[in-house]
């Protein structure tokens, strides 16, 4: 237990802590208390922080009162989603994290399409709930991911080039303030604030409830191929010519990540390093078969485990590669094309791997997204052609100063091509945060509207817009 997570406790006293739970439906937990520990844990294990009081926040009304607890007694304020942000900024040290875990509540509306998400869903629970109405929402690709921060920072997935991205499909929003006070979002109530809530991050306040457009999606062909390494330069080279001519409904992701020892794998590939084609069509399942002939007879894919699935399925399918705990650091780069130079980094940057945690991804980005305008969302960088996430993993602390090394090496190497970065996967220690998520002018906006919702920066604990002095 951290002393001085303990100190700020104890110097609110009991009989203040007393005035915020009886505020609350949901519990102020605090350090000692039997929860404390599991509550203060994140996805990333390198992220250790010691909190002064975790509020679990049931409902707006809790929000609320959280938020003027943390203002009047001048805590730090840390908002909790699903937990799954490498950047670690869903908890903080010696302050008050509002952890919306428990608002976890989707209602749907079939007539308009549109489902009522709480802020602390995650996709596991707006897919389960909107699978029933034979609808999906464009969300991320790993099921414990939260709803809130997944959506607000952008939120890339499966049906992004056919549906946009999650954030250009939020209806509106239920928004508690720097002030206390709650306010929607929406076309046509503070349309700027719905502006910045899309690809803004939390920097504006906390979101108890999103609004998300639905789609018709059930059944996607979906699936993967891998290639051993030796064949991992050419394919990528195909991989870019293929994606310059693909229907909206395709979506795909390549991946240099370890081969998982599974008996669909021949043995030489198990635990090494290979190249994945991550692939899903959310269209007619014969355009998608006829779309996918070339990709499939190019090269020779030791694995090929395409076929139709239920997207609900698609959503959960790369779950277990993510376990909580492990100790996370990420880097990501827009580029402007794979070209040659990039390519050799990629693979060289793979094979130099210090842990078979680490993989890279590259995102095929397009469609819907690049047809939105630059400056009608705050979500930077839509004409990128691939979005690229160098993610490194180990178990270890002593292993962490190699984990740490890897992504910026490759990064680094990345630059001449990069137009910048995914505020998403930003780690703790991006130096230019939020400045690398956004163009010029989206960030010049951003300040703006941040002077105007919280001019005095309550919401700091996230890739951060200070907002003019
Ligand atoms: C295994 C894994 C897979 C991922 N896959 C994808 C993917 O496919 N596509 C993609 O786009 N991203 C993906 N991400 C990145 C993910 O979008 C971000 O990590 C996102 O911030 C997670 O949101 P969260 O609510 O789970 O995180 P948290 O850590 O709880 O929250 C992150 C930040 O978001 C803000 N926030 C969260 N909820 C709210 C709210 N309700 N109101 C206000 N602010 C809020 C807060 O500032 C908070 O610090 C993935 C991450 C992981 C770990």
């Amino acid at each position: 237990m951290s002393n001085q997570a303990d100190q700020v406790a104890t110097m609110l006293g009991d009989a203040t802590l007393a005035e915020l739970s009886a505020d609350l439906r949901g519990e102020a937990i605090v350090p000692g208390d039997a929860e404390y520990e599991a509550r203060r844990a994140i996805w990333n294990g390198m992220i250790d922080r010691h909190p002064a009081v975790i509020v679990l926040c049931r409902d707006t009304a809790d929000v609320i009162a959280s938020v003027r607890f943390a203002r009047s007694n001048n805590l730090p304020l840390a908002v909790r989603g699903g937990g799954h942000n490498v950047a670690g900024n869903a908890v903080c040290d010696d302050g008050l994290v509002i952890d919306l875990s428990p608002m976890t509540a989707v209602h749907v509306d079939p007539v308009r399409q549109t489902a009522r998400v709480q802020g602390g869903a995650t996709l596991g629970d707006l897919d389960h709930a909107t699978r029933a109405f034979g609808m999906a929402a464009s969300t991320g690709v790993v099921s414990m991911t939260g709803v809130g921060g997944l959506t607000l920072g952008g939120g890339v997935g499966w049906l992004q080039r056919k549906y946009g991205l999650a954030c250009d499909n939020i209806v509106s929003a239920e928004v508690v303030t720097a002030n206390g006070q709650v306010i929607t979002a929406s076309e046509t109530e503070n349309s700027d604030l719905l502006w910045g809530l899309r690809g803004g991050g939390g920097n504006f306040g906390v979101v108890t409830s999103l609004e998300l457009r639905l789609f018709p999606v059930t059944t996607v062909y979906a699936g993967f191929l891998i290639y051993p390494m030796e064949q991992a330069t050419e394919v990528l080279r195909y991989y870019d010519e293929f994606c310059r001519d693909t229907p909206d409904e395709l979506t795909l992701i390549a991946s240099l990540a370890t081969v998982p020892p599974e008996e669909f794998v021949p043995e030489e590939l198990r635990d090494k390093l290979g190249l994945f084609i991550l692939v899903s069509h959310c269209g007619e399942m014969e355009a998608a078969e006829e779309s996918l002939r070339p990709l499939r007879a190019f090269g020779q894919p030791a694995v090929d485990m395409l076929g139709p699935m239920p997207h609900f399925e698609l959503q959960r399918m790369y779950d277990a590669a993510y376990p909580a705990g492990n100790r996370w650091y990420w880097k990501s780069d827009y580029v402007r094309a794979l070209d040659e130079a990039t390519i050799e980094t990629l693979v060289k940057g793979a094979a130099a791997r210090p842990t078979p945690l680490c993989a890279i991804d590259i995102h095929q980005m397009g469609g819907a997204v690049s047809r939105v305008a630059a400056d009608a969302t705050a979500f930077g960088h839509r004409d990128a052609p691939y979005l690229i996430n160098t993610y490194a993993g180990c178990v270890e602390p002593h292993e962490d100063a190699a984990t740490i090394a890897w992504p910026r090496g490759v990064s680094a190497k990345l630059a001449p091509n990069a137009t910048g970065a995914y505020v998403n996967f930003l780690s703790p220690t991006d130096s230019a945060g939020a400045r690398l998520a956004y163009e010029s002018g989206t960030y010049e906006r951003l300040v703006a509207l941040k002077t105007k919702y919280d001019p005095t920066n309550l919401f700091h604990l996230n890739h951060n817009i200070p907002p003019r002095s």
